[in-house]
């Protein structure tokens, strides 16, 4: 026998046993976003290579070594999205969505990224995201992270930290970036191999680097927040303002700068200790530039994107996970007529309880093998039909969870027999 092909390394199945886990968290996610007036758009999980070059930045994680590009059949090159901001804001600008007119989407959908697989580090990971554009308020980046931690409230999590920074405006940006290439400069001797090659084109994300080695060189770095503009800090005043009002607690943190280029003024990551090494469960804020980055008119914009994989691990570890069964109803069926009898049963019976879920034993079985089956699905309730019964114009009926004597029962009362046990 030839070796059974297996998924891509860091790509993964959800497995049966925790898609109910997913489509709860899927759920709540998109009524949460209808909540404050997001809708959802879907975008293609293939674009132009040129559109995350051009928005997320050359010099970044993610484009110098994370993405999958490829060459299309006809030369073009085309990458997997490793995010969902460039396509929502692609798709806006094709379609004329922000166009004098402000814009609230959200999306969910696999991402795609050339890591080094870990726990909660994947190749394929999914990520729910919501972008605003048009609103320049500091209000909007508080009504953001109020819908994440409604979010949170909502799953019944608890222990996510939120932490927040500003990044300033793109001068204040400038400002600080020219003295620190030159403390940069000044260190070269003290620099890895990634902050060298980073210095000079984004200087900022040096100070994100995780190497133990340089965290005594990043700690006495110019920092940004002495060179932020006043707009930038009167703005983040407002937007702690408003946390505090609605009663979310934060910690400002001075070193987040966000993985991305396109960020500005407002930034915030929501953080747990429960997931191990990757315990950032959200990261967002503002991208005023982005939108005229990508050939747009200049267009204010703000948003944040939650790993699913870290959301489903929380709730995992939060609350466990339950099987949930298959079937409410099993339907056993001894003999050919039976069974064709037992289909056409549960038919009417998904007609009369459009909730249930019913199962009719397919493929036969011994009365025991069947009665297997039907425990097996998780069934309160297994119906009996034999040839006996079929031309008795009975049922017979069986609860599989808790002691209840087997009774009988005719055809026609089934449904309101079932009716009475199913409220029980
Ligand atoms: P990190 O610093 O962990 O690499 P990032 O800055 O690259 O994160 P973003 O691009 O902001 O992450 O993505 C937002 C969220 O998506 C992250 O906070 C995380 O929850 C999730 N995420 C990002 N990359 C992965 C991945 N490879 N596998 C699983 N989840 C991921
Ligand atoms: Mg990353």
């Amino acid at each position: 026998m030839s070796k059974t092909i297996q998924s891509i390394r860091g790509m993964h199945d959800v497995l049966p046993e925790l898609t109910p886990v997913w489509q709860h968290v899927e759920s709540t996610l998109a009524r949460v976003a209808a909540m404050y007036g997001y809708s959802e758009i879907r975008t293609p999980i293939v674009e132009e290579t040129a559109l995350f070059q051009r928005s997320i930045g050359e010099v970044t994680d993610i484009v110098e070594k994370e993405m999958y590009s490829f060459d299309d059949r006809n030369g073009a090159s085309l990458s997997l999205r490793p995010e969902g901001t460039a396509s929502c804001v692609r798709a806006c600008l094709q379609h004329g969505l922000i166009h004098n007119q402000q814009r609230k989407l959200w999306y969910c959908g696999p991402m795609f990224r050339h890591e080094r697989p870990q726990k909660g580090r994947y190749r394929q990971f999914h990520q729910f995201g919501v972008e605003a554009f048009g609103i320049a308020s500091p209000a909007l980046d508080a009504e953001l992270i109020m819908m994440v931690a409604r979010i949170w409230r909502e799953l019944g999590l608890h222990d996510i930290h939120l932490e927040i920074n500003t990044l300033g405006s793109t001068e204040a940006r400038l400002a600080h970036r020219a003295v620190l290439i030159e403390y940069l400069e000044s260190h070269v001797d003290k620099l890895d191999e990634d902050a060298r090659r980073r210095m000079y084109s984004n200087p900022l994300r040096v100070l994100d680097s995780k190497n133990p080695d340089m965290q005594s060189l990043i700690e006495a770095a110019p920092k940004l927040a002495d060179y932020l503009d006043e707009t930038s800090q009167c703005e983040f005043q407002q937007v702690q303002d408003l946390l505090k009002a609605a009663g979310i607690s934060y910690r400002v943190n001075p070193r987040l700068v966000r993985g991305l280029d396109y960020y500005n003024k407002t930034v915030f990551e929501w953080v747990t200790t429960r997931l191990g090494a990757q315990g950032t469960v959200c990261a967002g804020g503002r991208y005023d530039t982005l939108v005229d980055q990508l050939g747009g008119r200049a267009t204010p914009a703000a948003g944040f994107a939650i790993g699913l994989e870290r959301l489903v691990a929380l709730i995992e570890e939060a609350h466990g996970v339950q099987r949930s069964p298959d079937a409410d109803l099993y339907i056993l069926a001894m003999g050919s007529h039976a069974e064709a009898e037992a289909l056409v049963m549960a038919e009417q019976l998904r007609d009369a309880f459009p909730g249930l879920r019913i199962m009719s034993n397919l493929g036969g079985g011994s009365l025991k093998a069947q009665f297997k089956r039907a425990d097996r699905s998780g069934a309160r309730y297994a119906l009996i039909l034999g040839e006996d019964e079929l031309q008795r114009g009975v049922v017979g009926i069986k609860a599989l969870r808790h002691d209840e004597e087997q009774q009988e029962i005719t055809r026609a009362s089934l449904v309101d027999l079932l009716r009475q046990k199913l409220q029980a």
